[in-house]
């Protein structure tokens, strides 16, 4: 129901963590957070409350880490427990993947997977997009591509955002028919599935049409087609009281 990724010089965890409290409003299930650190996806998730989440990773922490990404879920595919709640990551936990909206046709593709010798952990639609998005980066694509790759073979709505362990200080985003916005700083930058989910940050903002994939990196953000085809975002100013 609400995501939140972002790429900089600050400890990505207390990044997420409050655009994820910044969505709270927006009601939810379940919360979960993956960081990339030293080449591995560190990730901690849980159903209920995001203090649950909070008091998960006080007891157990996750390593620093200054790219991340956060999710908070409304369960449509899977009951609402700590299995179901994202992050989920492909088959070796190289990529880890948020997703708000319905991916229509997970059952044909998790069968595809499933016959390919895939093992899926989860009940949820979204964790064969995690599958097939590892499968193109460890057969060689960027993750930018794969997201385009992955996305023209998506059925439904969906907010997609994704790290690969390989290439930390880099955050993928994909929409269709669901909201997506990216928040530009200095040497940072966000996604999220509203501005709250990074006002506290920066109010410059960057709207994507539908059909895209973002790439942040601390230095910039690029937006392309599924087919790959560079585009630009329309840029604005978040006028927004925060003590509203
Ligand atoms: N369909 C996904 C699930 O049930 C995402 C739900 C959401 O938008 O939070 O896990």
């Amino acid at each position: 129901c609400g995501i939140v990724g972002y790429v900089g010089p600050k400890q990505a965890q207390d990044v997420v963590i409050e655009g994820l409290r910044r969505l709270e409003y927006r009601g939810y299930d379940s919360a979960g957070i993956a960081l990339v650190n030293d080449g591995a996806i560190a990730s901690d998730k849980r159903a209920g409350k995001l203090a649950n989440l909070e008091k998960a990773i006080d007891e157990s922490p996750l390593p620093a880490a200054t790219t991340g990404i956060g999710h908070t879920r409304w369960a449509t595919h899977g009951a609402p427990n700590d299995r179901n709640a994202h992050p989920h990551l492909g088959a070796t936990g190289r990529v880890a993947l948020v997703h708000n909206g319905i991916v229509e046709n997970f059952a044909r593709l998790r069968a595809e997977l499933e016959a390919a010798g895939h093992e899926l952990v989860s009940d949820t639609d979204t964790e064969v997009v995690a599958h097939l998005l590892e499968a193109d980066v460890v057969a060689g694509a960027d993750l930018t591509t794969a997201m385009q790759q992955v996305c023209q073979r998506l059925e439904g709505a969906f907010t997609l955002v994704a790290t690969d362990a390989a290439d930390p200080g880099r955050v993928v985003a994909a929409r269709r028919n669901s909201p997506l916005v990216v928040g530009i700083g200095e040497g940072e930058n966000f996604v999220g599935s509203d501005v709250a989910a990074f006002i506290e940050h920066t109010r410059e903002a960057m709207e994507v049409d539908q059909d895209q994939v973002v790439t942040i990196t601390p230095e910039g953000v690029s937006v392309a087609g599924f087919d790959g085809t560079p585009t630009e975002g329309t840029r604005y100013h978040v006028d927004w009281d925060l003590s509203a």
